[in-house]
């Protein structure tokens, strides 16, 4: 797989993206020591006591003489601490009397004030290649003037499914006939995960067309993502035509996994071939516990992964030996929320959108009592 390629775009256009650079601050923030407060500037050891008003301080400029001691200046906040000061005395803890100010209590040194370079020292490391972009990165980015944001490339996804009982969702299905919702589904959780999604015409199960179809995408794309076809039956062509674009081919057929376990994983050309199960829920789960990271890795971003800790309302079951993906409700009365785990149906579409997400149950024991901490990890 080849590294993903870097592009430049505007800052308003960077949400979402995938950092490619690291960025340093290019200066102090603040760039000069600011006041946290509206009140008064002074020099904390001409406190507490009267100062007079030398003037006041106006938003957004330098003040350009140093205060003299015994002097104050009102200042507004984010106004600039001018040299001579050191200190804010808040606006509600002064008496104002004519051109005096009387401040009984005495403030320490950089009270109220935010110090120069407190936030960013120039040069410090503040993002990392590699992040993705969302709106407290791109306040960093907006400050330290990086308006052109090298960002990675989004990886171009192939996706193609397949099947002689799918109709597209506009169309009525007639029974035996179902509304390709995976191709949609599974699209829209490729683009949560930063990839760009070409969609190829869905494929009949006729001998041959699925070779067809992957013949003609693999050129224009950086990774194939198909679902159906899968499963051992005599109509299930998928490992068989992702053998025939080449080497390696299938790197796995069948996961101890559950659901999911007509996965196959492939690559042809340096690119990743990922064949999901045609039955929905699978098809999302093997997405988001398997492929995750396989996409991540064409993105260039750590994986986008949410997830909480939630405690267990009922025993969720696995089955020695195997890795089983349990879609669980949550509750969340406020506290730790609980998980209780739903009936698994491969076949269903309504399941995961009616989880809150899914746990992971796995080892020897594989049974894990109602009351245990939990990792649950929501649908992107
Ligand atoms: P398959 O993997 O082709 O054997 O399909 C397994 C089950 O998933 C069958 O019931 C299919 O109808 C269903 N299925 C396959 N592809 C899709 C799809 N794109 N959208 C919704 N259901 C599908
Ligand atoms: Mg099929």
């Amino acid at each position: 797989m080849t590294p993903p390629k870097v592009e430049r775009v505007a800052l308003d256009d960077a949400a979402g993206r995938v950092l490619a650079v690291a960025i340093d601050a290019d200066d102090d923030y603040p760039n000069a020591p600011r006041s946290a407060m509206d009140g008064f500037a002074v020099a904390s050891a001409s406190t507490p006591g009267t100062l007079s008003i030398a003037g006041d301080i106006a938003m957004g400029q330098a003040w350009t003489a140093a205060l003299k001691y015994g002097d104050t200046a009102s200042i507004p906040t984010g106004g600039v601490v001018p040299d001579g000061a050191d200190a804010v005395v808040p606006i509600e803890d002064v008496r104002v009397d004519g051109r005096s100010v009387v401040i009984e209590t005495a403030v320490t040194a950089g009270e109220n004030v935010s110090p120069r370079a407190g936030d960013m020292r120039r040069g410090e490391r503040i993002l990392e290649p590699g992040q993705r972009l969302a709106g407290p990165q791109i306040g960093v980015l907006a400050t330290v003037g990086a308006v052109e944001v090298p960002v990675y490339r989004r990886p171009v996804i192939a996706m193609i499914s397949s099947g002689d009982e799918l109709v597209p969702p506009s169309a009525r299905p007639r029974p035996g006939e179902v509304r390709d919702s995976n191709r949609y589904a599974i699209a829209a959780s490729l683009r949560m995960m930063g990839a760009t999604v070409r969609h190829y015409p869905t494929v009949s199960d006729e001998p041959g067309a699925l070779e067809a179809a992957l013949a003609a995408a693999l050129p224009d794309c950086d990774a194939i993502v198909l679902t159906g076809g899968s499963s051992v039956g005599e109509r299930d062509r998928t490992p068989e035509a992702v053998a025939s674009l080449g080497d390696p081919g299938v790197i796995v057929h069948g996961l101890k996994v559950k659901p999911g376990k007509p996965t196959v994983l492939a690559a042809a050309g340096g690119k990743p071939v990922i064949g999901l199960p045609g039955n929905p829920t699978s098809a999302l789960m093997i997405l988001e516990a398997v492929a995750a990271p396989v996409v991540a890795a064409l993105t260039g971003a750590e994986l986008p992964r949410a997830f909480l800790t939630a405690r267990l309302g009922t025993n969720a079951r696995g089955r020695p030996g195997w890795t089983w993906y349990v879609p669980v409700a949550l509750q969340n009365d406020g506290g730790t929320p609980v998980a209780h785990p739903l009936p698994l149906r491969s076949s269903s579409v309504s399941l995961p959108a009616r989880a809150g997400g899914y746990i992971v149950v796995e080892g020897t024991g594989a049974e894990l009592p109602a009351g245990t901490l939990v990792t649950v990890f929501r649908f992107l």
